[in-house]
Protein backbone atom coordinates (compact mmCIF):
# COMPACT_ATOMS: atom_id res chain seq x y z
CA UNK A 1 0.00 0.00 0.00
CA UNK A 2 1.49 2.97 -1.44
CA UNK A 3 2.09 6.03 1.36
CA UNK A 4 2.68 9.68 0.37
CA UNK A 5 4.83 11.89 2.36
CA UNK A 6 5.17 15.95 1.59
CA UNK A 7 3.48 16.39 -1.33
CA UNK A 8 5.81 18.34 -4.05
CA UNK A 9 8.88 17.92 -1.81
CA UNK A 10 11.70 15.92 -3.29
CA UNK A 11 13.29 13.43 -1.88
CA UNK A 12 16.34 15.51 -2.04
CA UNK A 13 14.44 18.50 -0.09
CA UNK A 14 13.53 16.01 2.12
CA UNK A 15 16.92 15.09 3.41
CA UNK A 16 18.41 18.67 3.52
CA UNK A 17 20.01 19.83 6.44
CA UNK A 18 17.34 22.99 7.26
CA UNK A 19 18.88 26.10 7.30
CA UNK A 20 17.48 29.89 7.83
CA UNK A 21 16.97 31.41 4.73
CA UNK A 22 19.65 34.02 3.20
CA UNK A 23 17.83 37.67 3.76
CA UNK A 24 15.80 39.02 1.10
CA UNK A 25 17.28 42.07 -1.14
CA UNK A 26 16.24 45.58 1.06
CA UNK A 27 18.03 47.67 -0.31
CA UNK A 28 19.10 48.98 -4.22
CA UNK A 29 22.31 47.93 -5.61
CA UNK A 30 25.25 48.57 -7.98
CA UNK A 31 26.88 45.05 -9.21
CA UNK A 32 28.95 44.28 -11.86
CA UNK A 33 27.16 40.72 -12.43
CA UNK A 34 24.12 39.61 -11.19
CA UNK A 35 22.89 36.56 -11.47
CA UNK A 36 18.85 35.33 -11.81
CA UNK A 37 18.28 31.87 -10.56
CA UNK A 38 19.72 29.53 -8.01
CA UNK A 39 19.57 26.45 -9.61
CA UNK A 40 22.52 24.21 -11.22
CA UNK A 41 22.78 27.39 -13.82
CA UNK A 42 23.27 29.94 -11.44
CA UNK A 43 24.97 28.45 -8.90
CA UNK A 44 27.81 27.16 -11.46
CA UNK A 45 28.11 30.35 -12.79
CA UNK A 46 28.55 32.21 -9.67
CA UNK A 47 30.72 29.47 -8.37
CA UNK A 48 33.71 30.26 -11.57
CA UNK A 49 32.63 33.90 -12.18
CA UNK A 50 34.03 34.66 -8.53
CA UNK A 51 36.59 32.26 -8.82
CA UNK A 52 38.18 34.37 -11.26
CA UNK A 53 37.36 37.37 -10.58
CA UNK A 54 37.48 37.71 -7.04
CA UNK A 55 37.19 41.77 -7.95
CA UNK A 56 33.74 41.82 -9.59
CA UNK A 57 30.27 42.36 -6.89
CA UNK A 58 28.73 39.15 -8.02
CA UNK A 59 24.97 38.98 -6.41
CA UNK A 60 22.25 36.07 -7.13
CA UNK A 61 18.71 36.84 -6.66
CA UNK A 62 16.93 33.50 -6.05
CA UNK A 63 12.54 34.16 -6.24
CA UNK A 64 12.36 31.44 -3.44
CA UNK A 65 15.15 29.29 -1.97
CA UNK A 66 18.60 27.97 -3.78
CA UNK A 67 17.39 24.34 -5.38
CA UNK A 68 13.60 25.84 -5.98
CA UNK A 69 13.81 24.22 -9.76
CA UNK A 70 14.06 21.76 -11.45
CA UNK A 71 18.22 21.32 -9.41
CA UNK A 72 16.18 20.63 -6.49
CA UNK A 73 13.43 18.23 -8.14
CA UNK A 74 14.92 16.08 -10.52
CA UNK A 75 15.30 12.80 -11.26
CA UNK A 76 18.95 12.50 -10.24
CA UNK A 77 20.51 11.46 -13.30
CA UNK A 78 23.78 12.88 -14.20
CA UNK A 79 24.63 11.87 -17.97
CA UNK A 80 26.52 12.45 -20.76
CA UNK A 81 25.79 14.01 -23.84
CA UNK A 82 23.18 16.68 -25.51
CA UNK A 83 19.40 15.82 -25.79
CA UNK A 84 18.28 16.24 -29.66
CA UNK A 85 21.68 15.77 -31.20
CA UNK A 86 22.28 12.28 -33.26
CA UNK A 87 25.82 10.86 -33.15
CA UNK A 88 27.29 10.64 -36.77
CA UNK A 89 30.95 11.13 -36.70
CA UNK A 90 32.79 9.62 -34.08
CA UNK A 91 35.27 12.39 -33.61
CA UNK A 92 32.92 15.16 -33.67
CA UNK A 93 30.56 12.28 -31.44
CA UNK A 94 33.46 11.96 -28.97
CA UNK A 95 34.21 15.65 -28.91
CA UNK A 96 30.42 16.38 -27.54
CA UNK A 97 30.58 13.97 -25.27
CA UNK A 98 34.06 14.66 -23.32
CA UNK A 99 32.61 18.49 -23.19
CA UNK A 100 30.03 17.09 -20.94
CA UNK A 101 31.49 14.99 -19.10
CA UNK A 102 33.88 17.74 -18.67
CA UNK A 103 30.61 19.14 -16.59
CA UNK A 104 30.10 16.01 -14.66
CA UNK A 105 34.21 16.05 -14.08
CA UNK A 106 33.72 19.68 -12.67
CA UNK A 107 31.15 18.80 -9.90
CA UNK A 108 32.84 15.79 -8.75
CA UNK A 109 36.11 18.87 -8.73
CA UNK A 110 34.72 21.17 -6.93
CA UNK A 111 33.18 18.48 -4.30
CA UNK A 112 36.29 16.64 -3.83
CA UNK A 113 38.23 20.30 -3.53
CA UNK A 114 36.19 21.87 -1.75
CA UNK A 115 35.07 18.56 0.85
CA UNK A 116 31.56 18.62 0.74
CA UNK A 117 29.40 16.72 1.85
CA UNK A 118 26.46 15.78 -1.01
CA UNK A 119 25.27 12.41 -1.68
CA UNK A 120 26.39 11.59 -4.97
CA UNK A 121 27.66 8.88 -6.56
CA UNK A 122 29.34 7.74 -10.54
CA UNK A 123 28.59 4.42 -10.95
CA UNK A 124 27.64 4.41 -14.49
CA UNK A 125 24.40 4.23 -16.45
CA UNK A 126 22.41 2.48 -18.93
CA UNK A 127 20.89 3.97 -22.19
CA UNK A 128 18.33 1.01 -23.45
CA UNK A 129 16.90 0.20 -26.81
CA UNK A 130 13.92 -0.81 -26.86
CA UNK A 131 13.57 -1.52 -30.58
CA UNK A 132 16.63 -3.90 -32.69
CA UNK A 133 17.22 -1.43 -35.07
CA UNK A 134 18.40 1.08 -32.89
CA UNK A 135 20.35 -1.63 -30.92
CA UNK A 136 22.08 -2.36 -34.00
CA UNK A 137 23.27 1.27 -34.79
CA UNK A 138 23.71 2.08 -31.05
CA UNK A 139 26.41 -0.61 -31.37
CA UNK A 140 28.14 0.85 -34.69
CA UNK A 141 28.07 4.03 -32.89
CA UNK A 142 30.10 2.55 -29.52
CA UNK A 143 32.26 0.61 -31.54
CA UNK A 144 33.43 4.38 -33.26
CA UNK A 145 33.64 5.98 -29.95
CA UNK A 146 35.75 3.23 -28.29
CA UNK A 147 38.00 3.87 -31.20
CA UNK A 148 38.23 7.71 -30.20
CA UNK A 149 39.04 6.30 -26.59
CA UNK A 150 35.64 6.36 -24.79
CA UNK A 151 34.89 4.06 -22.21
CA UNK A 152 31.28 3.51 -23.23
CA UNK A 153 30.36 -0.16 -23.73
CA UNK A 154 27.77 -1.58 -25.51
CA UNK A 155 25.94 -4.54 -23.94
CA UNK A 156 23.89 -6.89 -25.98
CA UNK A 157 20.22 -7.63 -24.63
CA UNK A 158 20.50 -11.35 -22.95
CA UNK A 159 23.77 -9.97 -21.40
CA UNK A 160 21.82 -6.93 -19.35
CA UNK A 161 21.40 -6.87 -16.14
CA UNK A 162 17.78 -8.62 -15.21
CA UNK A 163 15.60 -6.09 -14.40
CA UNK A 164 16.37 -3.99 -17.66
CA UNK A 165 16.27 -6.75 -19.69
CA UNK A 166 12.25 -7.83 -18.28
CA UNK A 167 11.61 -4.24 -19.72
CA UNK A 168 11.73 -5.09 -23.28
CA UNK A 169 15.27 -3.87 -23.48
CA UNK A 170 16.81 -5.50 -26.61
CA UNK A 171 20.52 -3.84 -25.87
CA UNK A 172 21.82 -1.05 -23.78
CA UNK A 173 25.19 1.50 -24.30
CA UNK A 174 26.75 1.63 -20.43
CA UNK A 175 28.58 4.64 -19.80
CA UNK A 176 30.79 4.51 -16.54
CA UNK A 177 31.48 8.37 -16.28
CA UNK A 178 27.78 8.79 -15.59
CA UNK A 179 26.65 9.38 -11.94
CA UNK A 180 23.99 10.42 -9.75
CA UNK A 181 23.45 13.63 -8.11
CA UNK A 182 21.40 14.33 -5.13
CA UNK A 183 21.06 18.42 -6.35
CA UNK A 184 20.08 19.96 -2.97
CA UNK A 185 23.15 18.77 -1.44
CA UNK A 186 24.94 19.95 -3.54
CA UNK A 187 23.64 23.41 -3.90
CA UNK A 188 23.28 23.68 -0.48
CA UNK A 189 26.84 22.18 0.18
CA UNK A 190 27.88 24.88 -2.51
CA UNK A 191 25.87 27.71 -1.50
CA UNK A 192 28.67 28.94 1.67
CA UNK A 193 31.55 28.16 -0.93
CA UNK A 194 30.20 30.66 -3.46
CA UNK A 195 29.48 33.05 -0.34
CA UNK A 196 33.24 32.48 0.94
CA UNK A 197 34.18 33.28 -2.92
CA UNK A 198 32.50 36.68 -2.68
CA UNK A 199 29.25 36.13 -4.14
CA UNK A 200 26.49 37.90 -2.15
CA UNK A 201 22.92 35.74 -2.16
CA UNK A 202 19.32 36.77 -1.78
CA UNK A 203 16.64 33.97 -1.41
CA UNK A 204 12.86 35.40 -1.40
CA UNK A 205 13.88 37.59 -4.23
CA UNK A 206 12.28 37.38 -7.70
CA UNK A 207 13.62 39.24 -10.12
CA UNK A 208 10.10 41.32 -11.64
CA UNK A 209 11.50 43.07 -14.54
CA UNK A 210 15.15 43.70 -16.74
CA UNK A 211 15.55 46.75 -18.46
CA UNK A 212 18.06 46.55 -20.66
CA UNK A 213 20.95 49.09 -22.00
CA UNK A 214 25.05 49.50 -21.14
CA UNK A 215 23.98 48.80 -17.31
CA UNK A 216 20.71 46.92 -16.80
CA UNK A 217 18.28 47.57 -14.72
CA UNK A 218 16.54 45.20 -12.39
CA UNK A 219 13.15 45.97 -10.48
CA UNK A 220 13.25 43.40 -7.14
CA UNK A 221 10.15 44.01 -4.94
CA UNK A 222 10.80 47.78 -4.13
CA UNK A 223 14.36 48.15 -4.82
CA UNK A 224 16.26 48.47 -8.27
CA UNK A 225 20.01 46.65 -9.25
CA UNK A 226 22.01 48.19 -12.14
CA UNK A 227 24.05 45.53 -13.33
CA UNK A 228 26.69 46.25 -15.83
CA UNK A 229 26.23 41.99 -16.72
CA UNK A 230 23.41 40.01 -16.02
CA UNK A 231 22.90 36.04 -16.11
CA UNK A 232 19.81 34.16 -17.24
CA UNK A 233 19.63 30.65 -15.04
CA UNK A 234 15.95 30.38 -15.16
CA UNK A 235 15.44 27.76 -17.27
CA UNK A 236 11.73 26.44 -17.18
CA UNK A 237 10.89 30.39 -15.76
CA UNK A 238 12.33 32.53 -18.20
CA UNK A 239 9.45 33.19 -20.62
CA UNK A 240 7.77 35.15 -17.67
CA UNK A 241 10.77 37.82 -17.61
CA UNK A 242 9.76 38.39 -21.62
CA UNK A 243 12.89 36.24 -22.73
CA UNK A 244 13.07 33.40 -25.35
CA UNK A 245 9.00 32.92 -25.22
CA UNK A 246 9.34 31.94 -28.69
CA UNK A 247 11.54 29.04 -27.95
CA UNK A 248 11.14 27.51 -24.57
CA UNK A 249 7.65 25.24 -23.71
CA UNK A 250 7.95 25.73 -19.62
CA UNK A 251 6.65 21.63 -19.10
CA UNK A 252 5.99 20.05 -15.57
CA UNK A 253 7.74 16.43 -14.97
CA UNK A 254 6.21 14.61 -12.55
CA UNK A 255 8.43 11.68 -10.63
CA UNK A 256 8.27 9.06 -7.20
CA UNK A 257 10.57 7.27 -5.67
CA UNK A 258 10.07 4.40 -3.03
CA UNK A 259 11.10 3.91 0.41
CA UNK A 260 14.53 2.47 0.77
CA UNK A 261 15.79 -1.22 0.54
CA UNK A 262 19.43 -2.12 0.61
CA UNK A 263 21.26 -2.91 -2.25
CA UNK A 264 20.79 -6.61 -1.49
CA UNK A 265 17.51 -6.37 -1.35
CA UNK A 266 16.89 -4.37 -4.67
CA UNK A 267 19.13 -7.00 -6.43
CA UNK A 268 16.78 -10.09 -5.15
CA UNK A 269 14.22 -8.07 -6.76
CA UNK A 270 16.18 -7.85 -9.85
CA UNK A 271 17.77 -4.14 -9.98
CA UNK A 272 21.06 -5.53 -11.40
CA UNK A 273 24.31 -5.29 -9.62
CA UNK A 274 26.07 -1.49 -10.73
CA UNK A 275 23.00 -0.24 -12.55
CA UNK A 276 23.05 3.33 -11.37
CA UNK A 277 20.26 3.98 -13.53
CA UNK A 278 18.88 4.01 -16.57
CA UNK A 279 17.33 5.96 -19.30
CA UNK A 280 15.38 4.67 -22.53
CA UNK A 281 14.81 5.50 -25.88
CA UNK A 282 11.50 5.89 -26.43
CA UNK A 283 9.85 9.16 -27.15
CA UNK A 284 8.20 9.49 -23.51
CA UNK A 285 12.11 9.03 -22.67
CA UNK A 286 11.45 6.63 -19.01
CA UNK A 287 14.19 6.87 -16.43
CA UNK A 288 15.21 5.30 -13.14
CA UNK A 289 17.85 6.06 -10.52
CA UNK A 290 19.27 4.66 -7.85
CA UNK A 291 19.96 7.01 -5.02
CA UNK A 292 23.10 7.25 -2.71
CA UNK A 293 20.42 6.12 -0.07
CA UNK A 294 18.94 3.39 -1.83
CA UNK A 295 15.50 4.96 -3.04
CA UNK A 296 14.39 4.05 -6.72
CA UNK A 297 13.46 7.08 -8.16
CA UNK A 298 11.10 7.02 -11.27
CA UNK A 299 9.75 9.40 -14.29
CA UNK A 300 8.86 9.71 -17.43
CA UNK A 301 7.52 6.71 -19.75
CA UNK A 302 3.71 7.68 -20.10
CA UNK A 303 1.97 11.29 -20.97
CA UNK A 304 1.04 11.39 -17.49
CA UNK A 305 4.80 11.89 -16.02
CA UNK A 306 4.10 15.44 -17.71
CA UNK A 307 2.08 18.77 -17.51
CA UNK A 308 1.91 21.43 -19.99
CA UNK A 309 -0.70 24.77 -19.14
CA UNK A 310 -1.91 27.19 -21.16
CA UNK A 311 0.46 30.10 -21.36
CA UNK A 312 3.21 27.71 -19.81
CA UNK A 313 1.68 28.70 -16.18
CA UNK A 314 3.87 27.61 -13.57
CA UNK A 315 0.94 27.00 -11.36
CA UNK A 316 1.36 22.51 -11.57
CA UNK A 317 -0.44 21.81 -8.03
CA UNK A 318 -3.13 19.32 -9.00
CA UNK A 319 -2.07 18.48 -11.96
CA UNK A 320 -0.31 15.29 -11.67
CA UNK A 321 -1.23 12.42 -11.85
CA UNK A 322 1.29 10.82 -9.69
CA UNK A 323 -0.78 7.06 -9.57
CA UNK A 324 0.01 6.61 -13.25
CA UNK A 325 3.42 7.37 -12.81
CA UNK A 326 3.68 5.06 -10.08
CA UNK A 327 1.72 2.36 -12.15
CA UNK A 328 3.95 2.98 -15.46
CA UNK A 329 6.89 2.30 -12.86
CA UNK A 330 5.17 -0.82 -11.67
CA UNK A 331 5.24 -2.08 -15.33
CA UNK A 332 9.32 -1.80 -15.46
CA UNK A 333 9.76 -3.07 -12.00
CA UNK A 334 6.16 -5.53 -10.69
CA UNK A 335 8.67 -6.46 -8.18
CA UNK A 336 8.85 -3.41 -6.43
CA UNK A 337 4.93 -3.25 -5.69
CA UNK A 338 4.77 -4.10 -2.43
CA UNK A 339 7.80 -1.28 -1.49
CA UNK A 340 5.82 2.04 -0.96
CA UNK A 341 6.44 5.30 -2.60
CA UNK A 342 7.22 7.73 -0.06
CA UNK A 343 8.19 10.48 -2.11
CA UNK A 344 6.18 12.10 -4.92
CA UNK A 345 7.05 15.62 -6.55
CA UNK A 346 7.05 17.62 -10.04
CA UNK A 347 9.04 20.50 -11.35
CA UNK A 348 10.04 22.47 -14.23
CA UNK A 349 11.13 21.36 -17.50
CA UNK A 350 12.41 23.47 -20.43
CA UNK A 351 11.69 22.01 -23.27
CA UNK A 352 13.03 23.22 -26.93
CA UNK A 353 11.91 21.85 -29.90
CA UNK A 354 14.70 20.72 -31.49
CA UNK A 355 16.03 19.48 -27.61
CA UNK A 356 19.03 21.54 -28.26
CA UNK A 357 20.11 23.56 -24.99
CA UNK A 358 21.35 26.83 -25.51
CA UNK A 359 24.24 29.20 -23.51
CA UNK A 360 25.27 32.22 -25.10
CA UNK A 361 25.21 36.20 -24.64
CA UNK A 362 22.80 38.18 -26.59
CA UNK A 363 21.20 42.17 -25.86
CA UNK A 364 22.54 45.07 -28.00
CA UNK A 365 25.68 45.57 -25.39
CA UNK A 366 26.52 41.70 -25.20
CA UNK A 367 25.55 42.12 -21.49
CA UNK A 368 22.72 39.17 -21.29
CA UNK A 369 24.38 35.74 -20.60
CA UNK A 370 22.13 32.64 -20.68
CA UNK A 371 22.28 29.14 -20.10
CA UNK A 372 18.93 27.31 -20.35
CA UNK A 373 16.80 25.09 -22.76
CA UNK A 374 17.74 21.74 -21.13
CA UNK A 375 15.43 19.26 -22.43
CA UNK A 376 17.27 16.03 -20.95
CA UNK A 377 20.70 16.00 -19.29
CA UNK A 378 20.28 19.39 -17.65
CA UNK A 379 22.18 18.23 -14.55
CA UNK A 380 25.00 17.88 -16.20
CA UNK A 381 24.83 20.33 -18.86
CA UNK A 382 23.33 23.54 -16.41
CA UNK A 383 26.68 22.69 -13.90
CA UNK A 384 28.74 22.77 -16.94
CA UNK A 385 26.61 26.50 -18.56
CA UNK A 386 28.89 28.37 -15.18
CA UNK A 387 32.31 27.22 -17.04
CA UNK A 388 31.01 28.08 -20.38
CA UNK A 389 29.46 31.35 -19.29
CA UNK A 390 32.65 32.61 -17.27
CA UNK A 391 34.77 31.55 -20.58
CA UNK A 392 32.10 33.76 -22.55
CA UNK A 393 32.39 36.26 -20.08
CA UNK A 394 36.19 36.68 -20.37
CA UNK A 395 35.55 36.35 -24.01
CA UNK A 396 37.92 32.82 -24.25
CA UNK A 397 35.20 30.94 -25.67
CA UNK A 398 37.22 29.28 -28.00
CA UNK A 399 37.39 25.92 -26.25
CA UNK A 400 33.41 25.67 -26.69
CA UNK A 401 33.22 27.00 -30.25
CA UNK A 402 30.93 24.09 -32.43
CA UNK A 403 29.35 22.65 -29.44
CA UNK A 404 25.88 22.27 -30.23
CA UNK A 405 25.09 24.05 -27.16
CA UNK A 406 27.39 26.66 -27.39
CA UNK A 407 25.13 29.74 -28.79
CA UNK A 408 22.89 26.91 -29.71
CA UNK A 409 19.95 27.22 -32.37
CA UNK A 410 16.39 27.07 -29.93
CA UNK A 411 14.06 26.79 -32.65
CA UNK A 412 10.60 29.25 -32.98
CA UNK A 413 7.73 27.35 -31.75
CA UNK A 414 4.38 28.88 -32.25
CA UNK A 415 2.87 31.06 -30.01
CA UNK A 416 -0.69 30.03 -28.08
CA UNK A 417 -3.25 29.18 -28.23
CA UNK A 418 -1.62 27.28 -31.33
CA UNK A 419 1.07 25.81 -29.18
CA UNK A 420 -1.43 24.41 -26.04
CA UNK A 421 -3.76 22.80 -29.00
CA UNK A 422 -0.48 21.22 -30.18
CA UNK A 423 0.92 20.04 -27.34
CA UNK A 424 -2.19 18.16 -26.13
CA UNK A 425 -3.52 16.79 -29.59
CA UNK A 426 -0.06 15.43 -30.35
CA UNK A 427 0.61 13.73 -26.81
CA UNK A 428 -2.92 12.30 -26.75
CA UNK A 429 -2.56 11.10 -30.03
CA UNK A 430 0.57 9.38 -30.22
CA UNK A 431 1.94 9.41 -26.66
CA UNK A 432 4.61 11.56 -27.64
CA UNK A 433 6.20 14.91 -27.24
CA UNK A 434 6.15 17.09 -30.38
CA UNK A 435 9.58 17.72 -31.38
CA UNK A 436 11.87 18.43 -34.19
CA UNK A 437 14.18 16.45 -35.49
CA UNK A 438 17.49 17.23 -33.82
CA UNK A 439 20.94 17.60 -35.72
CA UNK A 440 22.90 14.94 -36.80
CA UNK A 441 27.18 15.41 -36.08
C1 LIG B 1 10.97 16.02 -12.40
C2 LIG B 1 12.26 16.33 -13.08
C3 LIG B 1 13.13 15.32 -13.37
C4 LIG B 1 14.36 15.60 -13.98
N1 LIG B 1 15.26 14.59 -14.12
C5 LIG B 1 16.49 14.86 -14.61
C6 LIG B 1 17.48 13.85 -14.64
O1 LIG B 1 17.28 12.73 -14.16
N2 LIG B 1 18.68 14.16 -15.22
C7 LIG B 1 18.94 15.40 -15.73
O2 LIG B 1 20.04 15.63 -16.24
N3 LIG B 1 18.03 16.40 -15.66
C8 LIG B 1 16.82 16.16 -15.10
N4 LIG B 1 15.91 17.18 -14.98
C9 LIG B 1 16.25 18.52 -15.51
C10 LIG B 1 17.25 19.30 -14.66
O3 LIG B 1 16.90 19.22 -13.31
C11 LIG B 1 17.26 20.77 -15.12
O4 LIG B 1 17.55 20.82 -16.49
C12 LIG B 1 18.29 21.62 -14.38
O5 LIG B 1 18.17 21.46 -13.00
C13 LIG B 1 18.13 23.09 -14.76
O6 LIG B 1 18.89 23.89 -13.87
P1 LIG B 1 18.75 25.46 -13.90
O7 LIG B 1 19.62 25.99 -12.84
O8 LIG B 1 18.99 25.97 -15.27
O9 LIG B 1 17.22 25.75 -13.60
P2 LIG B 1 16.40 25.60 -12.22
O10 LIG B 1 16.99 24.59 -11.34
O11 LIG B 1 14.97 25.45 -12.59
O12 LIG B 1 16.64 26.99 -11.49
C14 LIG B 1 16.00 28.16 -11.86
C15 LIG B 1 15.81 28.97 -10.58
O13 LIG B 1 15.39 30.28 -10.93
C16 LIG B 1 14.51 30.73 -9.92
N5 LIG B 1 13.74 31.83 -10.51
C17 LIG B 1 12.73 31.75 -11.41
N6 LIG B 1 12.30 32.99 -11.74
C18 LIG B 1 13.08 33.86 -11.06
C19 LIG B 1 13.12 35.28 -10.99
N7 LIG B 1 12.28 36.05 -11.69
N8 LIG B 1 14.04 35.86 -10.16
C20 LIG B 1 14.90 35.10 -9.43
N9 LIG B 1 14.88 33.74 -9.46
C21 LIG B 1 13.98 33.14 -10.27
C22 LIG B 1 13.69 29.49 -9.58
O14 LIG B 1 13.09 29.61 -8.30
C23 LIG B 1 14.74 28.40 -9.65
O15 LIG B 1 15.32 28.13 -8.40
C24 LIG B 1 14.68 16.94 -14.37
C25 LIG B 1 13.79 17.97 -14.08
C26 LIG B 1 12.60 17.68 -13.42
C27 LIG B 1 11.67 18.81 -13.08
Amino acid sequence: MPIYVDENRSLWAAGATPRPQRPALDENLDVDVAILGGGFTGMSTAYHLARRHPELRIVLFEARRVANGGSGRNGGLMLNWVNGVEPGDPARAAAIWRATNAGIDLVEGIIREHGLSVRWRRQGSYHVNTRLPGAELAAREVEGLQKEGLPLQYIDGSALPERLRMQGAVGATFDPAAGHLDGVSYLEALLPVVERLGVQVFEGSPVDSIEEGPRCTLRVGAHTVSAASIVLATNAYTPQLGYFRDQILPVFAHVVATEPRSAAEWASRGWGKGAGGFDDDLDRIAYGCMSEGGELVFGGGHNAAYGYRYGGRPDWAGTADYDAVHRRFLKYMPEAADIPVAHRWTGPVALTWNRICSMGVRGESRNVYYGLGYSGHGITLANLAGRVLADLYDHDEAAWEGQPFFRGHMPWIPPEPFRWLGYHVVTRLTGKSPRKRGVKV
